[in-house]
């Protein structure tokens, strides 16, 4: 099995990435600020799937960064990924989102749960960005609280069949492959969830509402009727939930990345507006109090961007640990809600304006505390780590 946590050298390496992350950086920072900043507002007002970005990103070798070479990727780890989102989120949220799942969770439980079959199935058109896969476990009634989870799973023959209803499912108008978290029917234990993967043209698959958002992307319901798929499709059934929630740290951590991102995005744009707007007779950045949001901002990114490349840099057993990616997560998401409401306070009531790069930063900052577990729910985690409890 491939190990994807990062080297000995990239832990020690917390404080400064090291050359290979460095230009890894530079490409990525190089790549969304020339060919998807300025057209960061139009994707999200057009609502569409930006396959374009996606399909530079799989060129240039970021899209498959975390994935093994064998596979088509660049053989990189959690902290690669990471790496990657900060850069897109500091300037396009919509391609962020849209890169998540291919640098995420959903292609890494494939690559560390899957079998053999199903990595060659998927995982070379996912770097090449052809196969785009969504992540199903949301459902109407149960989001935080995934045991409460009412889609099953069961076995008939050789087949599997889900029922069910999910709900807030990101892509799943572009995806080719679902990991469906369900429940198996067989199994009356509270911890009997495990996930299957399930094909785009899969007869009892439905792509139901489309909800639009704060953020532009489309969110979707989906609907499993009978939905019959081979029982080689079955990703996680044997410790299940375990094994489920330990690959969703991945999640958290990416999507704290993400926030961090924003917040920087948010920060460049003010630092760049306080050295050229005149007020009181002066440039903005000449005021004290406005000198002092500026570096607050920075030390709060600073301090977010170490928690997160931390709880990336300690992987273990393919992903990050639960209580490192929870913390990462829960100062992330805040310190970018912050960050973004600082700098627009900056641009004063120009900040009001969708043109300037402002307002998009703190829309774009308020998906961070509700994507991937909340920060509640982070802090509930955390305080039984604390406790000892886990
Ligand atoms: C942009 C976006 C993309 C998403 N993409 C996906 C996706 O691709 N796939 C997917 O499956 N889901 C997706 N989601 C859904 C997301 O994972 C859920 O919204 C999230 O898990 C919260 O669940 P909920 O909305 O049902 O809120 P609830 O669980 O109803 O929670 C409501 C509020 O109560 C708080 N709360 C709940 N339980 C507790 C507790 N025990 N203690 C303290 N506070 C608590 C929560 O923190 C929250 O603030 C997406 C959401 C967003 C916004």
């Amino acid at each position: 099995m491939t190990d994807t946590t990062a080297s000995p050298a990239q832990r020690r390496a917390l404080y400064e990435l090291d050359d290979e992350l460095t230009e890894l950086r530079a490409l990525a920072r190089d790549i969304a600020q020339r060919e998807f900043r300025d057209l960061a507002l139009d994707w999200e007002r057009n609502g569409e799937f930006p396959w374009r970005n996606i399909a530079l990103l799989a060129e240039t070798g970021l899209l498959g960064v975390a994935l093994p070479e064998r596979y088509g990727g660049g053989g990189g780890s959690w902290l690669h990924a990471a790496v990657v989102l900060e850069e897109l989120g500091a300037s396009c949220y919509t391609t962020a989102m849209a890169a998540l799942g291919e640098l995420g969770v959903q292609t890494q439980a494939i690559l560390h749960y899957g079998s053999e079959e199903m990595r060659e199935r998927y995982l070379p058109g996912v770097a090449a960005g052809r196969v785009i896969c969504a992540i199903c476990m949301t459902e109407p009634d149960s989001g935080s609280d995934l045991s409460a989870m009412t889609t099953t799973v069961r076995e008939d023959g050789d087949s599997l069949v889900l029922n069910g209803r999910k709900t807030l499912i990101s892509r799943a108008d572009v995806a080719q492959v679902f990991v469906v978290f369900t429940r198996f029917a067989d199994d009356a234990g509270r911890r009997s969830i495990g996930a299957v993967l399930v094909d785009r043209d899969t007869p009892g698959l439905q792509v139901a509402e489309r909800f639009s958002t704060l953020g532009g992307e489309g969110l979707y319901g989906v609907v499993f009727d009978e939905c019959r798929v081979p029982a080689g499709n079955l990703l996680v059934r044997e410790d299940g939930f375990r094994k489920m929630l330990h690959a969703f740290n991945g999640q958290r951590c990416l999507n704290a990345a993400i926030s961090v991102g924003i917040a920087r995005g948010a920060n460049d744009a003010a630092l760049e507006h306080a050295r050229s707007r005149v007020a009181g007779g002066q440039l903005l950045g000449s005021h004290q109090g406005i000198r002092w949001i500026l570096a607050d901002n920075a030390i709060q990114i600073e301090a977010a961007r170490l928690l997160v490349h931390r709880a990336a840099a300690q992987a273990s057993d393919g992903f990050p640990r639960r209580y490192e990616s929870a913390v990462a997560k829960t100062f992330a998401n805040e310190m970018a809600l912050k960050v973004t409401d600082n700098t627009l306070q900056l641009f004063g009531g120009h900040g009001w304006i969708d043109e300037v790069p402002a307002e998009r930063y703190l829309r774009w900052a308020r998906y961070g505390p509700l994507g991937g577990g909340t920060p509640h729910i982070q802090r509930n985690g955390i305080a039984r780590h604390l406790l000892g409890e886990l």
